[in-house]
């Protein structure tokens, strides 16, 4: 097993690696920025070693600052964390030229699947259903406009290397295309420094639905499941339950057997989550993140499997420690995104918690960077924690949330618990009726309405 680990990154997920490793009795090394000096995580990590300014493009995506410490430190893997460097396989592979054990998959698998039009290719080669569209290399705006005439309106331009909704434009008649194009590959070069583009068929109603995946060095293969991340805000997700309220017993097997066969194939190692759209019955792959996912606990809930844990065994060389066999879900579970932000405009709201209380009780979890008196600063994503409840069934675990959510008390900022405590007066999020557009189109509502 593993004897240190360095974590590379901060906030909610750096603590949550450093409980398991804790509990694994592993040491933890956390690194930190100016802004960070105080954070919960370096003072929850064993140790912590300063990696430079506050702006992430002077420490947290510095690799070199990264291995750095880590060697500095003594710690024999880095554990990326979501975001930052978690999909870089320059990153991964220059960990590993190290002599440092990668927590993540092989380099080659991140940068299979870092392109879109890759990754559908790969996924459509190991018999998955893929959303029906253009992948070609010729990237002219007549043969790209030839194409998505062919494929009928609307359709999705999609930056081939994009990510977070960047770059991505939806074209609802051949008179918009052009105009959409030019402005999609702008995005894409500015974000990306890559102007290509997929065209794809745009699904009007579906629902996002994601399967999470490991694989070991024995290449066994294992899936825990799906998660639904429907409810969203401009394609960035906002509340994530387990298991999905709309699969059928009958979906959910044949999704599973699917991504299973297709992680076999691509020989793919560690964690990993297969994301779709879904609609009507039926699926089509989308992306797969080559990391640990914001809205894991939800599936670890469910579960009881420890996601971080097994990820640092695989990385460790060890073999899975279960059986598709063996993994039951049990019960319901929901995650939802506190953020720093005003709860309407969505606009973040750095500052100081002046007062913060965490709620308990039965089958309540709380993930969290936050104290009273933390401040937060201006420098990284709005992202502050995560409220996860379970229940036997559904209707319990949305009780257990709207409890939780009158409890929790985060003083001196504004945060996006009061959306929630809207949305769950809401008779469509109540009975799990909810596709993609849902939050975008309710949101619009609620301002008609002011
Ligand atoms: P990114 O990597 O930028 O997050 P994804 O390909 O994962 O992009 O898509 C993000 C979100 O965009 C999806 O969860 C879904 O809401 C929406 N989306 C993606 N592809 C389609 C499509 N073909 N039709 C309709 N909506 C889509």
């Amino acid at each position: 097993m593993i004897g240190s680990l360095l974590i590379a990154n901060r906030g909610e997920i750096a603590c949550r690696v450093i409980r398991t490793a804790q509990r694994l009795g592993i040491r933890t090394v956390a690194v930190y920025s100016d802004a960070d000096a105080d954070a919960l995580h370096v003072r929850m990590a064993d140790e912590a070693v300063h990696i430079g300014p506050s702006p992430v493009r002077e420490s947290y995506l510095v690799g070199e600052a990264l291995i750095a410490a880590a060697r500095n430190a003594g710690a024999e893997a880095i554990h990326p964390g979501y975001g930052f460097l978690s999909e870089n396989a320059d990153f991964a592979q220059a960990v590993l030229d190290a002599g440092l054990v990668w927590v993540g998959p092989k380099p080659a698998s991140i940068r299979a699947m870092g392109l879109k039009d890759a990754a559908k290719k790969l996924m459509a080669d190991a018999g998955v259903p893929v959303t029906p569209g253009y992948l070609g290399d010729d990237q002219r705006p007549e043969r790209l406009k030839a194409e998505a005439d062919a494929i009928g309106y609307p359709v999705l331009i999609k930056a081939v290397a994009g990510g977070g909704g960047k770059g991505m434009k939806r074209v609802d008649a051949a008179a918009d295309f052009d105009a959409a194009l030019a402005s999609a590959k702008r995005e894409a070069a500015a974000a990306f420094g890559d102007d290509r583009v997929l065209i794809e068929k745009y699904v009007t109603r579906p629902r996002h639905i994601e399967v999470q995946v490991f694989g070991d060095q024995f290449g066994d293969v294992v899936h825990l499941f799906e998660r639904d991340c429907s409810l969203q805000r401009r394609h960035q997700k906002v509340l994530e339950e387990a298991p999905s309220p709309a699969l059928s017993a009958e979906g959910r097997k044949k999704i599973g057997e699917t991504v299973n066969k297709a992680i076999a194939a691509i020989g793919y190692l560690g964690v990993g989550t297969i994301e779709f759209l879904w609609e009507d019955g039926e699926f089509f792959f989308i992306e797969m993140n080559t990391r640990l996912q914001v809205e894991h606990p939800v599936t670890e809930m469910i579960t009881g499997v420890d996601l971080v844990r097994e990820q640092v065994r695989i990385a460790a060389g060890l073999p899975l420690s279960f059986t598709q066999e063996d993994i039951k879900f049990q019960g319901h579970a929901i995650e939802v995104r506190i953020n720093a932000e005003n709860s309407e405009t969505f606009t973040p709201s750095p500052g100081t918690i002046s007062d913060f209380h965490a709620p308990g009780g039965l089958g309540v979890r709380l993930d969290s960077a936050i104290y009273a008196g933390y401040s937060i600063p201006p420098y990284y994503d709005s992202l502050i924690g995560k409220l996860i409840v379970h229940g036997r069934d559904r209707e319990e675990a949305i009780a257990r949330l709207k409890r939780s959510l009158n409890e929790v008390v985060v003083g001196g900022v504004d945060t996006t618990i009061p959306l929630f405590q809207r949305l769950l007066a809401e008779p469509d999020i109540l009975s799990g009726d909810y596709d993609i557009h849902w939050l975008e189109k309710w949101a619009a509502r609620q301002k008609g309405d002011a």
